[in-house]
């Protein structure tokens, strides 16, 4: 599998990434990940404009236009081949010396980007039968609206769930959920649809962005309000969302079975709806 570094598609092992790069230090960069369905990229777009939304935010210089980037993405996808798959990329801000803190001049250090593909076919039976959680407190900062690469609270809240067989870990906030460790979190209640809102204490989420739109044309009740643990634990369906495994439903929290432990007709409903937004796009999603 080859890779970018900057402009340049190469062997993965000729990337070498220099120790004193910002990212490696600090965590100074930003990620983002496109999933691709039969070599077509789904909400692309949406995903280069939050990479370049995160990078204002953070003053971070990005050394290619958007339509620039959306064509090294697509260069590196047909290099390897991908159909079905995830592109991921991330840009530091470059590797500065000495090590300080403050941000360097970005005409001086250039930021630097990278990025690699992975083939993932989709599990549909996983998606049928839906995954098991564990709530925790949201560890993170409050700037959960910008990509960072700095994860290190994310990682921690994922690995506390699989040292219990988990999957997924729902955060809280004083007992207001907030979002997963790599998903946005919804639960449906009496036919409404309910997902925490935008705004600095969760991802503003593509996966999400699609999911409201479909679900607010086929007329499916949508309120983007927080909801408490209590709310969550006596919803009729949960379910997480991302572009990776799309809208998951979640069948177990904390040892408790959610609707008997089976996919819900609300998280089946989208999940086919969100499947045709994808064909629209891509082609047949098998
Ligand atoms: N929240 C967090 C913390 C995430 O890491 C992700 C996945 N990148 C999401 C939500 C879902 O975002 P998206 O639908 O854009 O993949």
């Amino acid at each position: 599998m080859k890779v970018l570094l900057d402009d340049k598609i190469v062997e993965r092992n000729e990337v070498k990434i220099d120790m004193e790069d910002r990212g490696y230090q600090f965590g100074d960069g930003l990620y983002e990940v496109i999933r691709a369905y039969n070599g077509t990229f789904f909400t692309a777009d949406e995903h280069i404009d939050r990479l370049f939304t995160g990078a204002k935010k953070i003053d971070l210089v990005l050394p290619f236009t958007k339509n620039e980037l959306k064509e090294r993405l697509y260069k590196l996808m047909k290099e390897n081949e991908i159909e079905t798959g995830n592109i991921y990329f991330q840009v530091t801000r470059g590797i500065a010396i000495p090590r300080d803190h403050s941000y360097p001049d970005p005409i001086k250090v250039p930021a630097v980007f990278t990025a690699s593909t992975t083939k993932v076919p989709r599990d549909q039976a996983k998606m049928d039968r839906g995954i098991s959680v564990i709530t925790l407190p949201d560890m993170r900062w409050l700037h959960c609206d910008i990509k960072s690469i700095s994860l290190l609270g994310n990682v921690m809240a994922k690995h506390e769930a699989h040292k219990v067989g988990a999957e997924e870990a729902i955060q809280h906030r004083d007992g207001i959920v907030t979002e997963g460790a790599s998903t946005n979190m919804w639960m449906v209640k009496d036919g409404v649809i309910y997902t925490h809102p935008d705004g600095n204490l969760v991802l503003p989420g593509i996966t999400k962005i699609v999911l409201l739109d479909v679900a607010r044309k086929a007329g499916i009740p949508v309120k983007e309000e927080a909801f408490t643990l209590e709310q969550l634990k006596n919803a009729d369906e949960v379910f997480s969302s991302s572009t990776t495994i799309e809208a998951m439903p979640i069948v177990e929290i904390d040892g408790v079975k959610v609707n008997d432990g089976k996919r819900g007709p609300v998280v089946k409903q989208l999940q086919d709806l969100y499947v045709k937004a994808v064909e629209e796009v891509c082609g047949k999603v098998r």
